[in-house]
C-alpha cells in the first residue's frame, strides 16, 4: 500500500516512510491510497468475534500488504494487553471505558500500536530506532509506557523540572530499561525547542536514527477503530450506535471514520468539545476559524486548530454536507461539565471523568432529540487523573488511582539533569545515543 499526504496527492510513500517520519514534509497529513472495506467474511461472524481477532482483521486490513499476518497478529496481542469494558448507565446509555491502560487514557491504544509496528518495519536494522519527545506531562508517560521493553527501540524524554505532577514525573522516570528521562531546566517550550532542532540537525538524526513518535501518525488511528466495532457488536442485534467522541485534535473520532469506511453500520458520531468548539462550529456553519484554545476543565480537548480536521475533510471528500450528514457537533461550558459528572455520580453512582462528561451531555441531548436513539459514550480517561475537579465535584477521595498507577510512587526517579542549551544536549546525545 502506498500512501499520500492530504497536500498533494502526488507525495507518495510506502508504509515505513508514512509510520517512521510520522509527518510527509509539506505539512499535511498521510493518508492511505486506499480505504480499506472488510468483506462479508468478516461481517457475517462479526459479532462472535474476541476484541483481539477484531483487532487482527481490522490491522490486517489496512498492514496486511506490508506486514505478514503472523506480525499482525503479535502487534495486536501486544497491543490489546487490556480490555475496553462496555458500561450501560440505563437502557440506550452506555459508556465505553477506554482507561485500562498503563497510563489511564485511550492514548495508550494508538501508543502501544505505533511502538510495535515501528519496531517491526525496523527490525532489519542493526541500529535501534530512537524515539525523542517533549512533553509538558502526559503524552511522554504514554509514548514511555508504550515503547518500554520493545525490542531494538529506545525513548529519550525531554521535561521541563519542577512542571509535571508527582505521578507523572514517575511515570517518565521509573521505568528504566529502554527509557531514558532528561530533568530540563526550563519550560516545555524549550524542551520542544531541542527537540525539534535534533530533527532539523540531519546529520544527527539519521545517524541516532531519530523517529518523533507524532501524536497524528497514522499507525495511532487504526488501532483506535478496534474498540468502535468491539463495542458495536455487543448492543443487540441490528441497533446501530450513536457514538459520541469526547474531541480535542480529533483522531479518535477520526478513527470512528475508519471504522465506519470498513463496514461498520454507525447511526451517527456526536463530535462533544468543550469551550473549543472549531469543529461543532464547522458543522453548524460551514465555517472553519481555527483560533488559539481557551484553557478548560477538561484540558486534553483544550485545542483551537485541531490537528486532524484535514483527513477527516478527506474521509468525506472534502463536502461539508458530507460530513455534517454523519457528523453532529455540540461544545459544553465547564460548568455544564461539572454539572454532569455530579449527575452521573447521582444517578448511577458512576464516577465520569471530565472529558467523559462533555460526552455524555452530548449524549442525553441527543437522546432528547432522538427517542430511539443508542449511544455509546467514549470515556477517554480515568477520573483519578483529574483529582482537582473530582475532589471539588464528588469530595475528596471518592476517586481512588487505580493500584497499575499508584504503585509507581514508591519507585524511584532516575533522571538526568540538564540545561536548556542546546550544545550540552547534543553532546548527551553523541555519548548516550550512538
Ligand atoms: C487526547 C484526549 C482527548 C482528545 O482526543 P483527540 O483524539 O485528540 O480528539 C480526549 N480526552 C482525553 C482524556 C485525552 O487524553
Amino acid at each position: 500500500m502506498k500512501y499520500h499526504s492530504t497536500n498533494n496527492p502526488n507525495h507518495q510513500v510506502d508504509l515505513k516512510e508514512a509510520i517512521l517520519r510520522s509527518l510527509p514534509p509539506d505539512n499535511g497529513l498521510y493518508m492511505p491510497n486506499e480505504l480499506p472495506v472488510l468483506g462479508a467474511d468478516f461481517w457475517n461472524v462479526w459479532r462472535g468475534l474476541s476484541f483481539r481477532e477484531i483487532g487482527i482483521a481490522v490491522a490486517g486490513a489496512f498492514f496486511g500488504e506490508d506486514v505478514p499476518e503472523e506480525d499482525i497478529r503479535k502487534i495486536v496481542e501486544g497491543t490489546l494487553e487490556f480490555d475496553a469494558p462496555l458500561v450501560t448507565l440505563e437502557p440506550k446509555d452506555h459508556i465505553l471505558e477506554l482507561f485500562h491502560g498503563p497510563t489511564l487514557a485511550f492514548k495508550d491504544f494508538g501508543a502501544r500500536f505505533m511502538a510495535r509496528l515501528m519496531a517491526h518495519l525496523t527490525r532489519d536494522e542493526d541500529r535501534m530506532l530512537t524515539v525523542l519527545v517533549a512533553t509538558s506531562g502526559d503524552t511522554g508517560g504514554a509514548v514511555a509506557s508504550a515503547f518500554h521493553n520493545v525490542p531494538g527501540t529506545r525513548v529519550v524524554i525531554l521535561y521541563p523540572k519542577g512542571k509535571v505532577s508527582g505521578l507523572q514525573e514517575k511515570q517518565l522516570t521509573a521505568l528504566g530499561g529502554n527509557i531514558t528521562a532528561l530533568e530540563i531546566e526550563g519550560t516545555f517550550d524549550d524542551c520542544q525547542a531541542l527537540v525539534k532542532k535534533a530533527f532539523l540537525d540531519r546529520e544527527l538524526s539519521e545517524r541516532m536514527n531519530l523517529t518523533s513518535a507524532n501524536s497524528i501518525n497514522l499507525s495511532r488511528l487504526v488501532p483506535q477503530s478496534f474498540y468502535y466495532i468491539h463495542s458495536a457488536r455487543q448492543l443487540a442485534e441490528g441497533v446501530e450506535p450513536v457514538f459520541v467522541i469526547p474531541s480535542g485534535n480529533f483522531g479518535n473520532l477520526t478513527a470512528g471514520l475508519l471504522a465506519r469506511q470498513l463496514g461498520l453500520k454507525v447511526e451517527r458520531f456526536l463530535a462533544a468539545t468543550n469551550r473549543n468548539d472549531v469543529i461543532p462550529e464547522y458543522l453548524l456553519k460551514g465555517e472553519y476559524t481555527p483560533r488559539p484554545s481557551v484553557a478548560t476543565i477538561s484540558n486534553a480537548m483544550d485545542v483551537g486548530a485541531p490537528s486532524n480536521f484535514v483527513r477527516m475533510q478527506a474521509l468525506f471528500g472534502n463536502s461539508w454536507e458530507g460530513m455534517r450528514g454523519c457528523i453532529c457537533g455540540m461544545a459544553f461550558s465547564d460548568e455544564e461539565t461539572r454539572a454532569g459528572v455530579r449527575e452521573v455520580k447521582e444517578r448511577f453512582d458512576y464516577n465520569i471523568d471530565p472529558h467523559g462528561s462533555v460526552g455524555w451531555l452530548a449524549a442525553r441531548k441527543y437522546r432528547e432529540m432522538h427517542p430511539g436513539a443508542e449511544t455509546i459514550t467514549l470515556e477517554t480517561a480515568h477520573p483519578s487523573k483529574f483529582p482537582d475537579v473530582m475532589d471539588a465535584e464528588l469530595g475528596k477521595g471518592v476517586v481512588e488511582v487505580p493500584e497499575r498507577l499508584a504503585v509507581l510512587a514508591d519507585k524511584e526517579k532516575v533522571a538526568t539533569q540538564l540545561t536548556k542549551e542546546w550544545e550540552p544536549f547534543r553532546e548527551w546525545l553523541g555519548e548516550n545515543i550512538a
